[in-house]
């Protein structure tokens, strides 16, 4: 058997899973394996497993995806114990959330664009910014002025640049500093933090899965529980499937995914073994069932 892709410290005693695609288009066999490994981690600790559709981004949201997510999922034996969640219908949760943040003094307006951000930290396009706090103290008249414009503004938390540490199963002990991120859009959407850390909590999720390109993601939604007194989860950052010039997958490569695999003859249970496989828990070729999966994860991946 190949060597094991990662290895996970001890479950925790909560270990109620969720997998959370956002509806852009249809799985990659590395969402499909993060799926599998989030429904594992699960599912051998004989815990629920939700899915939430996060579409709150009505830009890049596709018609169709969220469907054909689910179906590709159920195609290699995953199910999920309570009706799916779509984020698009928990707005009033949301809403409740921003209330206690402003009640707690911790929201501020922020009218700044993109580009703005960008040139006031001094950062070239493409790396990751770390939010300057041009808005978070304006004088009173600037604010005034703002507001009389017609450009409605964000909501940003004053993190001011906390560092947060959590445990994550693969990584350790891991830390990271919190920016004033923003929590709710300028056209009034929840942003991708606070949603997150909401349905986390509301639907119980004691431990959180996913592809490590969202470990940086974690300190802020990590501070944002604490500070809404919410249980944090444990997290399990999994490494993304990556091609052969070492790039992660995207969902724009349309022939690594689940019809894409079947066009070359591989149908879902060979998906599923070929997965099983790259992480480690089976020969190549072999066959393996979605709860032999479980079993076998459990005795192999994890510590
Ligand atoms: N919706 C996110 C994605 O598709 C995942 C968010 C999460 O798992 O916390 O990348």
């Amino acid at each position: 058997m190949s060597e094991a892709l990662f290895k996970l410290a001890p479950p925790p005693a909560n270990a109620n899973g969720r997998f959370a695609p956002s509806p852009t288009g249809r799985l990659h066999i590395g969402n499909l394996r993060t799926a599998l490994v989030a429904w594992c981690c699960a599912r051998s600790q004989g815990a629920d497993f939700s899915l939430r559709i996060e579409d709150l981004d009505s830009e890049r949201k596709r018609d169709g995806a969220a469907e054909q997510q689910l179906q590709d999922l159920a195609a290699l034996g995953i199910d999920w114990d309570r009706p799916v969640v779509y984020q698009s219908e928990r707005t009033s949760s949301y809403l409740a959330a921003i209330e206690v943040l402003r009640k707690h003094d911790l929201l501020y307006e922020c009218w700044c664009t993109r580009a703005e951000i960008r040139e006031a930290a001094s950062a070239p396009s493409g790396t990751p910014v770390v939010y300057p706090g041009t808005c978070r103290d304006l004088p009173r008249a600037e604010l005034q002025a703002r507001r009389a414009s017609s450009r409605a503004p964000a909501l940003r938390v004053r993190a001011a640049e906390q560092k947060v540490r959590f445990f994550d199963r693969v990584r350790g002990d891991c830390a990271g500093v919190v920016d004033d991120f923003v929590v709710a859009r300028q056209d009034g959407t929840a942003a991708y933090h606070l949603a997150v850390v909401i349905d986390d909590a509301q639907l119980g999720v004691g431990e959180v899965v996913r592809g490590d390109d969202l470990l940086e993601s974690t300190p802020a939604q990590v501070w944002l529980a604490g500070q809404l007194e919410l249980a944090v989860p444990t997290y399990a950052h999994i490494p993304l499937m990556r091609d052969d010039a070492g790039k992660p997958l995207s969902k724009k490569d349309g022939s690594l995914t689940l019809a894409g695999q079947a066009a070359n003859g591989l149908d879902p249970d060979r998906v599923r073994s070929d997965l099983a496989a790259s992480l480690g828990v089976c020969e190549l070729g072999e066959p393996i069932d979605i709860d032999q999966l479980a079993l076998r994860f459990a005795t192999t991946l994890v510590d």
